[in-house]
């Protein structure tokens, strides 16, 4: 396969990437590692929209689970998002990047509402735009945010930085036989439930052949061999 550059990527994270060590929280140390690996990308001339979860600090469903009105905790979650946007953007801005963070809901003193053509512009000068608060919306996660601000922002991938190289089909913590897929298609992913992203989120990158590309966050220099067009871990795509 020939190595293409994307010209604009949306890479997503996950909240527990940011506690680094730690099972919750933000880790400092990890957040610049993480920020490293983006000015990486951004050098290399790829635009970079950024989507980071909240799983760190609080999810909604765990806050359901324990009695709390689902929409009020997945609120919550929503907003555990915007303080871990806040934190990697101190953290790139100190690694030579420039950006702006964009909530899904006002808090116009914290942060600018996402406006689509405004997060365009922010892009085209070289800016990483961090869309935080999700979608706005309870009932949903950051991987749907993910798949729908890739769509309206005419990202041509979704990064997805993992613990693992890629999708398999066990979990290759617990199996030592577990297999990585090259390329699974969007049915599969969903069928198997091999974990790429949620359902919801697949779904609509199925609908609009959105590739998503699972890869390892952990080994150094890997985010930016994936953003030039390297075929590492496991691509999501295709299919009928
Ligand atoms: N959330 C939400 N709507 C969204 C995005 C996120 O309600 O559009 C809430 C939801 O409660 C979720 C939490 O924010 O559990 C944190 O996001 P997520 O679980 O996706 O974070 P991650 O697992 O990636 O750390």
């Amino acid at each position: 396969m020939d190595k293409v550059r994307f010209s604009r990527v949306l890479i997503k994270l996950s909240g527990e990437a940011l506690a680094g060590e730690q099972e919750f929280g933000i880790d400092p140390e990890a957040i610049d590692r993480f920020s490293k690996e983006i000015a990486s990308v951004v050098s290399a001339g790829v635009q970079v929209v950024l989507v980071i979860g909240g799983g760190n600090i609080f999810r909604g469903l765990s806050g359901s689970a324990k009695g709390m009105d689902r929409a009020q905790a997945d609120y919550m979650g929503m907003l555990a998002t915007v303080m871990n946007g806040l934190a990697v953007q101190d953290s790139l801005e100190k690694n030579g990047c420039d950006t702006r963070v964009m909530t899904a809901f006002t808090m116009k003193e914290v942060a600018e509402p996402y406006i689509r053509r405004r997060a365009v512009r922010h892009l085209e000068k070289g800016r990483v735009v961090i869309c935080s608060a999700g979608t706005g919306n309870p009932y949903f996660t950051t991987d749907s945010a993910s798949t729908l601000r890739a769509l309206e922002l005419k990202c041509e991938a979704i990064l997805k930085a993992t613990k693992v190289d890629g999708v398999y089909d066990k979990d290759p913590v617990k199996f030592d036989d577990a297999v990585k897929y090259d390329t699974v298609t969007y049915l599969e992913a969903l069928e198997k439930r091999l974990g790429v992203m949620d359902s919801t989120a697949i779904s609509m990158a199925r609908d609009n052949n959105l590739p998503i590309i699972v890869f390892n966050m952990f080994k150094k220099g890997n985010m930016k061999r994936v953003a030039e067009g390297e075929h590492l871990g496991t691509t999501v795509q295709g299919g009928d």
